[in-house]
C-alpha cells in the first residue's frame, strides 16, 4: 500500500488521541497520523466538559462502556504509563443521583437498576425518607425516589485525560499534526488520501473521523450524511456560602437542571427550551437561562441557595446525534476503510478509554475484541432505527 501513514485520524481532542494510544499498543510501528485544526482545544467538548462518568445508562452496552471507563480513569497513571505524565486524574466518587417525581419514574429506575447491578454496577434505588437520612439538606417534597451509585460515579480531570492520552499516544509514535482536514479522495469504497489544508494531500490506508461537532463535515467529504450537529449548553459556576455540601452527588434533579460540587461551591447547567442546533460559531453563554431556568429550582431543592452568585460560566457544544443521543462507532457502510466514532451527545469524555480501544480492534482485526460495540453501529443510522438512551444529561 503506498499511504503516507496507515491510520488517518481527523480530530485530536480525546477520542481521537484514545484511539492512537490503542493502536499502537495493540500494532507498535503502524504509522498513526492525528490531525488536530486547533492544538489549543479551547473549543473542544473535551475541554468544555464537566468531566462526570457514571454507570446509570439505559443500554447494557454504555453500562459496559462506563464499567471499563471507571476502572480506566481511577487506574489512569498504571493504565497509561510514566510517558502519559499524568499521576492521577483525582477521580471524586461521589455518585450521581437521578431524582424521580412520579411512581413510573421509579418503576423505570428499579428496572435500570437491576439491569445495571447485573453488570457489575452498584447502583440503589432509595426511596424518600432514605434520601432524607442520607441527605438531610435536600428538600424532597416532590421527590418519591431517586437512584444512586455508591461506587463508580464521579468526577475527574478531563484535560488530565486528554493529555495523558495525547503524551502517551506521541510516546509509541503517533505523530500530531497541527492541521484541518479539508478533503477526502475516494475511488470506489476506499478512502485513498486526505487533503490537510496546510500539509497537503496525505495517502492514508484507513481514516476514522473523531472530529466531534465537526464530524458531519468530514463525513460529508466522504459523501455520507451524519445525523450530529452542535448543540449549545451553558455551564454555570456558582457560590452559595450557605449551601456547602462538598461530599453531595451529581443530581439530575427531575426538574431539568443538574447540579455537582465544584471547588466549595457548584457547577450547574440546564437544557433549553428551545434546544436545537446551533451555528459552530455560537458561544455566546445563555446568561439568562440562571435566572429564568435553573436559579428557582435549585432554591427548591436544598436550604441555602437563596443567596447565590455565579462566579463564572462557559459554553460548550455537544455532538449531539439526532437519531438516538447516542455514539454513532464503526465502519461505514460501502466503506473498506472509513470509519466514524462521534455523537457523543454529552456522554464521549467517559467513553473514551473503550471507544478507543474498540474503534483499535475493529480497524486492525476488523470486529470488537472486547466490547462488542455494534449496538452504537452506523447501520441503525442507514436504517432510521433509534437506539435510545433514556438516560440523557
Ligand atoms: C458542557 C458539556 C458537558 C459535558 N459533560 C460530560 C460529562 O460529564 N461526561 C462525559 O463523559 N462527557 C461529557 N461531555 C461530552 C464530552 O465532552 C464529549 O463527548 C467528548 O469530549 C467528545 O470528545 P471528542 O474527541 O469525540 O470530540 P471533541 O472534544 O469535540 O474534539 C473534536 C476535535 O476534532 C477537531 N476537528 C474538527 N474538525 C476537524 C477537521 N476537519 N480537521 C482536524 N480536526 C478537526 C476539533 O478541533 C476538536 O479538537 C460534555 C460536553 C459538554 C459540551
Amino acid at each position: 500500500m503506498d499511504a503516507n501513514c496507515d491510520v488517518l485520524i481527523v480530530g485530536g481532542a480525546v477520542t481521537g488521541a484514545a484511539t492512537a494510544w490503542w493502536l499502537l499498543g495493540q500494532r507498535p510501528g503502524l504509522r498513526v497520523v492525528v490531525a488536530e485544526k486547533d492544538p489549543t482545544y479551547a473549543r473542544a467538548a473535551t475541554a468544555l466538559s464537566v468531566a462526570s462518568v457514571r454507570q446509570q445508562f439505559s443500554n447494557p452496552v454504555n453500562v459496559k462502556i462506563s464499567r471499563f471507563g471507571v476502572d480506566f480513569i481511577r487506574n489512569f497513571s498504571e493504565m497509561i504509563g510514566p510517558e502519559g505524565g499524568v499521576p492521577s486524574l483525582g477521580l471524586k466518587e461521589n455518585g450521581y443521583l437521578f431524582l424521580t417525581g412520579s411512581d413510573i419514574g421509579r418503576g423505570l429506575l428499579e428496572e435500570l437498576a437491576a439491569m445495571q447491578r447485573s453488570l457489575g454496577a452498584a447502583t440503589e434505588v432509595l426511596d424518600r425518607a432514605a434520601l432524607a437520612a442520607r441527605f438531610p439538606w435536600m428538600r424532597l417534597d416532590d421527590v418519591l425516589a431517586g437512584s444512586i451509585g455508591t461506587r463508580d460515579e464521579g468526577w475527574f480531570d478531563n484535560m488530565g485525560l486528554l493529555n495523558g492520552f495525547r503524551a502517551a499516544a506521541r510516546a509509541r509514535g503517533a505523530r500530531f499534526l497541527a492541521d484541518r482536514v479539508v478533503g477526502l479522495d475516494r475511488e470506489g469504497g476506499r478512502i485513498t488520501g486526505a487533503r490537510l489544508a496546510e500539509a497537503g494531500r496525505i495517502g492514508v490506508g484507513a481514516v476514522l473521523c473523531a472530529a466531534g461537532t465537526g464530524s458531519a463535515e468530514v463525513c460529508r467529504m466522504a459523501a455520507i450524511a451524519l445525523p450530529v450537529e452542535p448543540r449549545k449548553r451553558t455551564v454555570f459556576v456558582i457560590d452559595a456560602p450557605n449551601a456547602r455540601h462538598p461530599e453531595a452527588p451529581l443530581i439530575i434533579d427531575h426538574t431539568g437542571i443538574y447540579l455537582r460540587p465544584e471547588h466549595g461551591g457548584w457547577i450547574t447547567a440546564t437544557v433549553p427550551d428551545d434546544d436545537g442546533p446551533c451555528s459552530e460559531d455560537d458561544w455566546d453563554p445563555d446568561h439568562a437561562q440562571f435566572e429564568e431556568a435553573i436559579w428557582e429550582k435549585l432554591y427548591n431543592r436544598a436550604e441555602g441557595f437563596d443567596a447565590v452568585k455565579v462566579t463564572r460560566f462557559w459554553v460548550g457544544h455537544y455532538d449531539y446525534n439526532t437519531l438516538d443521543q447516542n455514539a454513532i462507532l464503526g465502519l461505514w457502510p460501502g466503506y473498506e476503510n472509513f470509519y466514524v466514532a462521534a455523537g457523543f451527545s454529552g456522554h464521549g469524555l467517559q467513553q473514551s478509554p473503550a471507544v478507543g480501544r474498540g474503534m483499535a480492534e475493529l480497524i486492525l482485526e476488523g470486529a470488537y475484541r472486547t466490547i462488542d460495540l455494534s449496538p452504537l453501529g452506523p447501520e441503525r443510522v442507514l436504517a432510521g432505527r433509534p437506539f435510545l438512551e433514556q438516560a440523557i444529561v
